[in-house]
């Protein structure tokens, strides 16, 4: 079905434009089940919305989304899970699906005690290095857009993602809606009650803990020891800890396990009205309230580089995403009704193994010490604070210091700054590049109103942590499974959740087989 923005908003509208287009009484429809809604903005914006139609019969009992139900697993082997992101809460309910007692330990914060500590860094007072918007209960995916769109499709069971968050809060429309989001005023509470189910089943959370140790006895895992020195054990062990766990990545080197430098993305978070790039977009000055924000989804090649939007987030709000002191990273987020006057986000330049080995060694860390070494940069440029580096779009172009800078999202505040200066010349380059070819793109997007900050450098982790592609375990360590986006095997909210439950399904394998032993 064609619909326009007010039809589309109310399902009561649906049965009508149905019944109309398949020429049979309204009252004969009993039920419309939307299976797929896009929004079409090439001409008028319209909404096509995609549904299984039942005209004179009621929804079969079997299509109704049943439930999950969780076995208690308190007395059942337990397996270890470092980190509360979305690798680690999906494997942990995998695990309990496959009967086996998730223990779940976490260096930051439950959800809700995390908000404290990123109100502090909002207003630019302080950063908690083990509470931020990278550590903390739900990981880095809760203080963000909450977009749960993938390109991993064929690595996993999306749709089960979906609908596990669905079960514990989730909107249902994140079911059919072609780009579905949550939103960062909704995700604490789907994270709470994920928690919920995972302790009433059994497992077990211990927050404000930092992994620091592993225990290892003849190649093999057996458990491992937190920052306070309590020991927990288990001969499985999932490592989910996220791509900023730089010390993390040190421990495993401690134990001359092997680390690669792996390819990421550095770049800058640009910031345009919204209501520019809705009238880019909709061609429209007021898009009224039955649209939604803007989004947009560039890319291109810039001298053998790709170079794109990551992480837009229409409606949204800039944030400081850094995880200590003396560095600067922005990143974005807004809540489930988009609804700030702004939009941004990441325009990131693909880095390769010739761009660290020209700036550094060929060691695992020589990807992490670029990204490392612009943070730095970024922190000292806006005068060891928490404000952001910013430059006008245009005289990023003209390689000029603003004089003045438009208004932004970014609370801790900005400081106008040469980023065409102080980003490696290679990325600067292709980011000009970039920038007058996205505005061929989307007429006006090159502007003086847009502001750039610095710097997207987090965009996926630049260590990959090796594990065989059967048994997913280290190569060198047996029972020690590398997951999610820290250890380079996803990259986003889903990817992650599903490489979770794709560790803890090769878990339960080994258990079961163990057993028919
Ligand atoms: C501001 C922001 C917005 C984002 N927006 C989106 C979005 O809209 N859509 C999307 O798909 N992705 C988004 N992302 C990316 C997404 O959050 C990540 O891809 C995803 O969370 C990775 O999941 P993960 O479980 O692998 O790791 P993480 O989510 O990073 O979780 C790792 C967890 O491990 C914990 N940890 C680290 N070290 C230790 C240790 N030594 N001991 C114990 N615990 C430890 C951390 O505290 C953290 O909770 C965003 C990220 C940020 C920062």
């Amino acid at each position: 079905m064609k619909l326009n923005p007010p039809d589309a908003a109310d399902p009561a509208r649906w049965k009508h434009v149905a019944a109309s287009l398949l020429g049979v009484p309204q009252g004969r429809i009993y039920h419309i089940k939307p299976l797929k809604r896009s929004i079409d903005a090439r001409n008028k914006v319209v909404f096509r919305l995609k549904a299984e139609i039942f005209i004179g019969e009621h929804i079969p009992f079997s299509e109704k989304i049943a439930k999950s139900s969780y076995p208690d697993v308190s007395r059942r082997p337990q397996v270890i899970i470092i980190g509360a992101g979305p690798a680690g809460l999906f494997a942990a309910l995998t695990l309990i699906e496959n009967g086996l007692r998730p223990v779940i330990i976490e260096r930051g914060k439950d959800v809700k005690a995390r908000k404290y500590d990123i109100s502090l860094l909002n207003r630019g007072e302080k950063l908690n290095p083990d509470s931020n918007y990278c550590f903390g209960e739900g990981g880095a995916g809760t203080y963000s857009d909450g977009k749960l769109y993938t390109r991993a499709s064929k690595r996993g069971d999306v749709s089960g993602v979906l609908r596990t968050l669905v079960e514990h809060g989730a909107s249902e429309d994140i079911l059919i809606d072609a780009h579905p989001h949550i939103g960062t005023d909704r995700l604490p509470g789907i994270i709470a009650s994920m928690r919920r189910t995972i302790t009433e089943a059994g497992g077990d959370f211990f927050f404000n803990r930092r992994v620091s140790a592993l225990s290892i006895s003849k190649g093999k895992i057996k458990g491992v020891t937190d920052h306070l020195g309590n020991e927990y054990q288990a001969d499985s062990v999932i490592l989910a800890t996220g791509h900023s766990a730089r010390d993390v990545y040190e421990m495993l080197v401690s134990y001359n396990l092997t680390l690669e430098s792996k390819p990421f993305a550095l770049g800058i978070r640009v910031e345009h009205p919204q209501q520019l790039i809705d009238k880019i977009q909709y061609r429209m000055d007021d898009r009224g309230e039955h649209i939604p924000a803007a989004t947009y989804s560039l890319v291109t090649q810039a001298e053998g580089r790709g170079v794109f939007s990551f992480c837009m987030c229409p409606g949204g709000i800039i944030v400081p995403a850094a995880t200590s002191e003396g560095e600067t990273v922005v990143n974005g987020m807004s809540n489930s009704r988009r609804n700030s006057p702004f939009a941004n986000s990441g325009i990131a330049v693909a880095i390769e193994p010739a761009d660290w080995q020209q700036f550094n060694s060929a060691g695992a860390f020589a990807a992490l010490e670029l990204q490392r070494d612009l943070e730095t940069r970024a922190w000292e440029a806006a005068g060891r604070s928490f404000k952001a580096p910013a430059q006008r779009m245009t005289d990023f172009l003209k390689n000029k210091v603003s004089s003045s800078l438009p208004e932004c999202s970014y609370n801790p505040g900005l400081l106008s700054q040469p980023l065409h200066e102080l980003l490696p010349a290679f990325v600067a380059h292709r980011l000009k590049i970039a920038f007058r070819d996205f505005d061929q793109k989307m007429k006006g997007f090159l502007t003086e109103e847009a502001v750039l900050t610095g710097f997207e450098s987090r965009t996926s982790s630049p260590v990959r942590i090796p594990r065989d592609e059967n048994t997913l375990c280290h190569p060198q360590l047996e029972g020690l499974f590398p997951c999610g986006e820290g250890a380079g095997y996803a990259g986003g909210i889903v990817s992650s959740a599903m490489d979770g439950q794709r560790c803890a399904l090769v878990i339960a394998g080994r258990y079961k087989s163990k057993q028919a032993l």
